[in-house]
């Protein structure tokens, strides 16, 4: 039998894509949609405004949207809600006893809260030990879309070289910013050099990632990120123009080497959603790009290209992750289904 599982934020950009990825999910059976008092109690048909390309599953398009408040039957709580309001919902869930896990901003630096990248540190979820929420409830979150692709990229790098700064200049996708989003009159022709809030995510976010579990909390990994961030007129798929410092000196041989034998548990234990490769390596001199490469297998890959000498720091390269799967609802999957698989989810 398949786990229930509810989507909070189902009509947003990220739950349309959660709907659209648990279509035919081996494991888990969408039993619950829920949103805002604006869209609650009307047909999930009627109360989004679907921009998916494929159409909407067809047991799905009469559910009718709940509020976002516990009492839902369901044990899994994929929260895809504006941050304006995802914290105190997400802990009114865990506390009724749900398994959160979130897409928002708003628990990714609790000390007890994991900023789960399967791949990378399967073992922050110890810190679900530390957690009070109630007996079966917790939060686990997804890190910034921009921020997961960058993680993937380096921790083989941190690992093998040791990493003393960089650099990243991003090219981020409109679905980024949720819909609407950004208005028809900014985007096209245009390049908007500000997001909010999204610089200091990733120049944060990763540390905590790339970070050791000890005694019970994270010590975050020690190295400088600075970046700058941009809303360009893709519809998906977020670029990266990285450039690094690294402690140890490499060839940019290793460097390919590592990234195209990246794996981490996801693909030891097979995960229904995980990348057969997480890191993709282009040897194409104007590749990767987001029409062509976001959606690289299942859309749970990053792309890479372009690694270089850089004069100024070390390395440079290019990088691409499509933002709404690999950056949020494929990301939020993911770690249910490593949580699933390691007995987490009573
Ligand atoms: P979005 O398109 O604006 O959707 C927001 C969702 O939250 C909608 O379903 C909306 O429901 C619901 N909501 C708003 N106010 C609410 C309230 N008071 N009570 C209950 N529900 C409420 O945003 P999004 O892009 O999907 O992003 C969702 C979250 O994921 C954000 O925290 C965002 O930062 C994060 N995230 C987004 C991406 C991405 O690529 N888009 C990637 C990673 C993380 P109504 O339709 O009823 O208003």
């Amino acid at each position: 039998m398949k786990i229930k599982v509810g989507i909070l934020g189902a009509t947003g950009s990220v739950g349309q894509k959660f709907i659209q990825l648990l279509k035919d999910h081996p494991w888990f059976e969408i039993s619950e949609l829920a949103a805002s008092e604006k869209s609650a109690g009307k047909k999930y048909k009627e109360a989004v405004n679907w921009f998916m390309t494929d159409p909407i599953p067809g047991n799905i398009q009469d559910f009718k949207v709940k509020l976002c408040k516990p009492g839902l039957d369901c044990k899994i709580v994929f929260s895809g809600l504006d941050a304006s309001v995802a914290g105190e919902i997400e802990e009114d869930f865990a506390k009724a006893g749900y398994v959160v896990i979130s897409n928002s901003r708003n628990h990714r630096f609790d000390p007890d809260v994991p900023l789960l990248i399967p791949e990378i540190n399967s073992e922050h979820l110890k810190l679900l030990d530390t957690q009070n929420y109630s007996k079966d409830g917790c939060i686990i979150t997804n890190p910034n879309c921009s921020t997961i692709g960058l993680s993937l990229a380096l921790k083989p790098l941190l690992d093998q070289f040791g990493i003393e700064a960089l650099h990243v200049v991003t090219l981020q996708a409109l679905s980024g910013g949720g819909y609407p989003g950004v208005s028809s009159l900014d985007a096209i022709d245009n390049i908007v050099p500000f997001i909010s809030g999204e610089e200091e995510k990733m120049e944060s976010e990763p540390l905590k990632i790339l970070g050791s579990y000890e005694n019970g909390q994270i010590k975050e990994a020690n190295f400088k990120i600075s970046a700058q961030c941009n809303r360009v007129g893709v519809i998906d798929g977020h670029t990266e123009a990285v450039a690094i410092k690294l402690l140890k000196p490499a060839y940019e041989e290793q460097i390919i080497k590592l990234w195209k034998n990246f794996q981490g548990e996801p693909q030891k234990m097979n995960l229904p959603t995980a990348p057969v490769n997480p890191i993709h390596y282009f040897e194409e001199s104007a590749y990767p790009q987001p029409r062509l490469h976001k959606n690289i297998d299942k859309g749970m890959a990053v792309s890479i290209g372009r690694l270089d000498k850089c004069p100024v720091l070390d390395f440079k390269f290019t990088l691409l992750s499509h933002n709404t799967v690999r950056g949020a609802a494929g990301a939020a999957i993911l770690n249910a289904e490593l949580m699933l698989k390691k007995g987490l989810i009573k």
